[in-house]
């Protein structure tokens, strides 16, 4: 068989612990036996970014910006434990949250649906994908302890020195306060990768905030992307036949639960953070949840929902056996390949990312799967296999579709 040539590369990190084992796997089993793969590799394993001083995660970003589609295995985030272990020079920072702020873009989180799992809230039966903002909020916030009595205030000053001001509280006793923003820039960058990534999957777009009780904060975001969606957007959403709804948070929630999925919901940081969590634990499982940044200017990087999965490295490294599913990392390559397929016009790209994919799925529906799913399957016929196990079963489907 012909390997399927590629033009332009994908951007390829590499990762850390029982992820970076299996992307290894991946790629020998099933993909460069297909595709004669190009990819700009680099290594964003823990030991090579503290080498570099964690410029090679700027790097990679940088070439992310340069081609347009990355792929990422999931990486450590140092923490006071990491230091120790991998002899740090440093505390470095998120490697998400590096190329999230270069390419400043927004998450968009799907789950892979297959028989067998079901999710808690049974009337979901296609994917719910949440588009969470990533930048300010409370995650920007500043705070202060009140210790007592007095005044708190809001107080912008302009470029040239005048005073606007707010009164916050005027405290009897003891208490807290917070201060967060947002900047008109970000929110509508936020709005147009929503926009986008609407049109390309052919979904509406649900956007909620709490509008009627925080006038200012909350309606600046609804105004906005109703004004991003009216200069721009409205006429291609209306010529892709999909819709654009905003609610108010508590009304999507309980239209959420209700309905049967197959949109994009558009959260605010905070509540992209916890609806995340909420919509891939109903859905069975973080282990098959695919995570996509989208950057305004059209820079796509795939990645796993999922961590570094640690617990199964270290049973790897004493040479015991894992059950770690790949799924939502072969997810990422397949994104990747299919959006470079499709930007470089090579359909049989394409074509190999959604064989792939059909592959995963009807390996698991026909009863092989890692241990994670096995415990939630409803099949009967269920066999659970071993890591490396597992990735061949999905070889044998895809040798023989
Ligand atoms: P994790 O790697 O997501 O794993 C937590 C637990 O979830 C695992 O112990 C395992 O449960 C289960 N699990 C997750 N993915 C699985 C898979 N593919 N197959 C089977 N089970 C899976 O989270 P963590 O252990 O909290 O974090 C480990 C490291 O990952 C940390 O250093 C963190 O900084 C990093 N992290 C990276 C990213 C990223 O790069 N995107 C995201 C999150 C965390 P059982 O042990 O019960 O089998
Ligand atoms: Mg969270």
């Amino acid at each position: 068989m012909e390997k399927i040539q590629m033009t332009t590369p994908i951007v390829e990190m590499d990762g850390d612990e029982m992820t970076r084992i299996l992307w290894q796997m991946i790629k020998d089993e099933l993909i460069l036996p297909y595709v004669d793969l190009k990819t700009e590799y680099y290594d964003l394993g823990l030991e090579y970014r503290n080498e570099t001083d964690d410029q090679v995660t700027v790097d990679s970003a940088e070439a992310t910006k340069k081609y347009g589609v990355a792929v990422k295995c999931a990486t450590i985030t140092p923490n006071a434990a990491r230091m120790d272990e991998y002899d740090l020079k440093k505390m470095w920072l998120s490697p998400n949250g590096t190329i999230r702020a270069i390419l400043d873009g927004t998450v968009f989180r799907a789950p892979i649906l297959v028989k067998g799992i079901e999710p808690y809230v049974s009337n979901w039966t296609k994917p719910i994908t949440i588009a969470r903002h990533a930048y300010g909020d409370v995650y920007k916030g500043v705070e202060m302890k009140i210790p007592g009595e007095g005044k708190a205030e809001l107080v912008y000053t302009d470029a040239s020195g005048n005073e606007t001001r707010e009164t916050i509280h005027d405290f009897t006793g003891a208490g807290i306060i917070q201060g967060m923003h947002n900047t008109e820039e970000s929110i509508a960058n936020f709005a147009k990768s929503c926009f986008n990534y609407a049109l390309e999957t052919k979904q509406d777009l649900w956007f909620a905030t709490k509008d009627t009780i925080s006038k200012k904060y909350d309606h600046t975001f609804k105004d906005i992307f109703q004004d991003v969606f009216d200069a721009e957007y409205k006429t291609k959403f209306d010529e892709t036949g999909i819709e654009y709804f905003y609610t108010l948070i508590d009304d999507a929630v309980a239209r959420v639960v209700r309905s049967e999925g197959g949109y994009i919901w558009a959260c605010k940081n905070y509540d992209g953070d916890v609806m995340s969590d909420m919509v891939a634990t109903a859905y069975g499982s973080l282990s098959m949840m695919t995570s996509v940044l989208v950057s305004p200017d059209g820079n796509y990087e795939y990645e796993a929902a999922h961590g570094t999965v640690q617990r199964h490295y270290y049973k790897h490294l004493k040479g015991e056996e894992t059950s770690t599913n790949p799924i939502a990392t072969i997810f990422a390559w397949t994104g990747a390949m299919r959006k470079r397929g499709s930007l470089d016009d090579i359909p049989e790209l394409c074509d190999f990312a959604d064989k792939l994919e059909r592959a995963c799925i009807k390996t698991i529906e026909n009863g092989e799967m890692t241990g994670d799913l096995y415990l939630i399957s409803t099949l009967e016929n269920k066999k659970k296999l071993n890591t490396e196990d597992f990735i061949k079963a999905i070889k044998n489907t895809l040798d023989n579709e």
